[in-house]
């Protein structure tokens, strides 16, 4: 799983990403698995090997790169998420927040 940061910002110890979000999925699917980081401009080329891409807000980053991120993701038919929606699942509250969106919702049904 590769979780991507737009930014280099310097990590402190519970980094949401390089912390708190593994530790999370790792604690709900029961075992131990590989966590790849990129950050700042060393986005993989190669997406092939990951089973899903968690990328951060992209808050240094204008709409067009973002968007080239995730066709980029989606050319390589690896799916791509952002912390946000990430930590919705995870903890539960994400059918809850997509109650307005009812095709969203089906989505979502879709892929669980
Ligand atoms: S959301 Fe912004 S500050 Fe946070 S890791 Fe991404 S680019 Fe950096």
């Amino acid at each position: 799983m590769l979780i991507a940061e737009a930014c280099t910002h310097h990590p402190i110890g519970d980094d949401i990403g390089r912390e708190k979000i593994p530790e999370c999925i790792k604690k709900r699917l029961g075992f131990d698995i590989d966590f790849d980081i990129s950050s700042g401009r060393d986005y993989p080329e190669k997406l092939e090997k990951y089973k899903l891409i968690i990328h951060c807000g992209a808050c240094t980053l204008n709409r067009r790169e973002m968007l080239t991120r995730i066709y980029k993701a989606r050319s390589h038919g690896v799916p791509i998420t952002n912390y946000g929606v990430a930590i919705a699942h995870l903890h539960g509250g994400l059918e809850r927040a997509l109650e307005p969106f009812p095709y969203a919702r089906e989505c979502l049904e879709d892929i669980c």
